[in-house]
């Protein structure tokens, strides 16, 4: 029997429901706040990933899936959704003038990562992003971090809390990297293989590193906002601000780094301690500045930022809301004989915009009830001997257990009107 991947998941009907339920929210909360949808390719360049999380990224260095295509041409599929977005907005153009600035757009779909699957971690799993291109405004930082915020309220997650950092302006950046070598070199025996790479080629990825004792050195180690300039002060100092005014608590972490290279100013995760995550707090969604992304993907110099969300780690959290959905209609054949008139009762329910069915298995009328009690059936019609004679289905509602008889002619010509008369008050 073949297996799915590892890391790999089926979502079955059963579970598919509250996967549209979360992307229906999405785009609802994301098109109030003038986002619109973009849809790139799931696989790209090997180039456009390798340029943008940059090359000592956990992503890039472990976690990336590569191929070579049949023209030789190196590609990968997706880690995260930021990098393709960017390689669009360049493509296409999307700085011109004729756009509306800041250009907002936003995606949901699978992403790649060669990964050890555990709870919450899977090789082929979901996000859903948003980016807004075009804006240094520190205003736009804090409307991104309270959509995100409305987003997980409206989708019902629990126990979450919103962590923020700045990882300053490029200035901030270079005085706080040889602070920060300053800081590690006399422990460079000790650190982690990957950490002494780091030390050389990226010191900030230090900070993220998942090796205990590496945790332990970084512990003590200087703090970015110790080395910030005035003006990547002042940004940081402005969207705490707007965040207070809306009421949207937040923390501090000033050791919070993210596992792409390409951010700047504000950085934010938020994050649950929900015990569905078995101790500790995880990060369901994350995001951030990326003020020298598009110039590195080709682009002229544009500011954007944007968050991803993980959707398997919201599943976690979410209490299983969804409810059993309705059929309006179910039709019960007595016998075979009855099964043509069914069929084109059926259709022309359909067309009209009821969601009808019957039975396909050969039940009994006894069966066929129970199915119609299991699909959640509002109405039942019912055809027999004599209904076909008569051309007339009797129809009940289930809920009241009223029962009349209605032509064939009404049900195919008008089953709306058929429908609310019966139903009622009810829906
Ligand atoms: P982590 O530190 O948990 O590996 P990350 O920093 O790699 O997270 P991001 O690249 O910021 O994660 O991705 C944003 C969100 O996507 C995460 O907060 C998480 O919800 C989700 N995510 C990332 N990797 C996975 C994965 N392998 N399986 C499921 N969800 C994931
Ligand atoms: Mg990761």
């Amino acid at each position: 029997m073949y297996q799915r991947p590892k890391g790999t998941a089926d979502i079955l009907p059963a579970q598919s429901g509250q996967w549209q339920k979360i992307e229906a929210t999405a785009r609802q909360v994301f098109s109030r706040y003038q986002y619109q949808e973009i849809r790139t390719p799931i696989f790209e360049n090997y180039e456009v990933f390798a340029r943008s999380a940059g090359d000592t990224s956990d992503i890039v260095t472990k976690e990336m899936y590569t191929f070579e295509d049949k023209g030789k041409r190196m590609m990968a599929l997706r880690p995260e959704g930021t990098a393709g977005v960017v390689r669009a907005y360049v493509e296409n153009k999307l700085y011109g003038p004729e756009f509306t600035k800041p250009y907002k757009v936003y995606y949901m779909g699978p992403m790649f990562r060669y990964e050890r699957p555990q709870s919450g971690r899977q090789r082929q799993f979901h996000q859903i992003g948003v980016e807004a291109f075009g804006s240094e405004s520190p205003a736009l930082d804090a409307e991104t971090i309270a959509m995100a915020e409305d987003l997980l309220t409206q989708l019902g997650a629990r126990n979450v809390k919103v962590v923020i950092n700045t990882l300053g302006d490029p200035e901030s950046r270079e005085a706080y990297h040889a602070a920060l070598i300053a800081y590690l070199t006399p422990f460079k025996d000790e650190l982690s293989e990957d950490s002494k790479i780091r030390l050389e080629k990226n010191p900030l990825r230090i900070l993220d590193s998942k090796d205990k004792h590496d945790q332990e050195i970084v512990a003590n180690a200087p703090q970015i906002l110790d080395f910030l300039s005035e003006a990547a002060s002042a940004h940081f100092e402005a969207v705490k601000t707007y965040l207070t005014d809306l009421h949207i608590p937040f923390e501090v972490d000033a050791t919070m780094v993210r596992g792409l290279d390409y951010y700047n100013h504000t950085i934010f995760e938020v994050m649950s301690d929900d015990p569905a995550f078995g101790g500790g707090f995880t990060t369901i969604l994350a995001g951030g500045r990326y003020n020298g992304l598009v110039e590195e993907l080709g682009g002229p110099a544009t500011p954007g930022v944007g968050f991803g969300m993980g959707v398997e780690r919201l599943l976690l959290l979410m209490q299983d809301t969804v409810v059993a959905p309705v059929l309006p209609a179910y039709i019960v054949t007595i016998d075979d004989s009855a099964i043509p008139t069914a069929l084109q009762l059926a259709t022309a329910i359909r067309r009209s915009g009821y969601g009808v069915d019957l039975d396909y298995m050969g039940k009994k009328a006894k069966g066929q009830f129970k199915a119609a009690n299991k699909a959640n059936a509002q109405l039942v019609l019912t055809l027999g001997e004599s209904e076909l004679e008569t051309k007339t289905a009797q129809v009940k509602n289930m809920a009241s257990g009223e029962q009349v008889g209605v032509s064939f002619d009404r049900l195919m010509s008008d089953f709306e009107t058929v429908y609310h008369e019966l139903m009622g008050g009810e829906q």
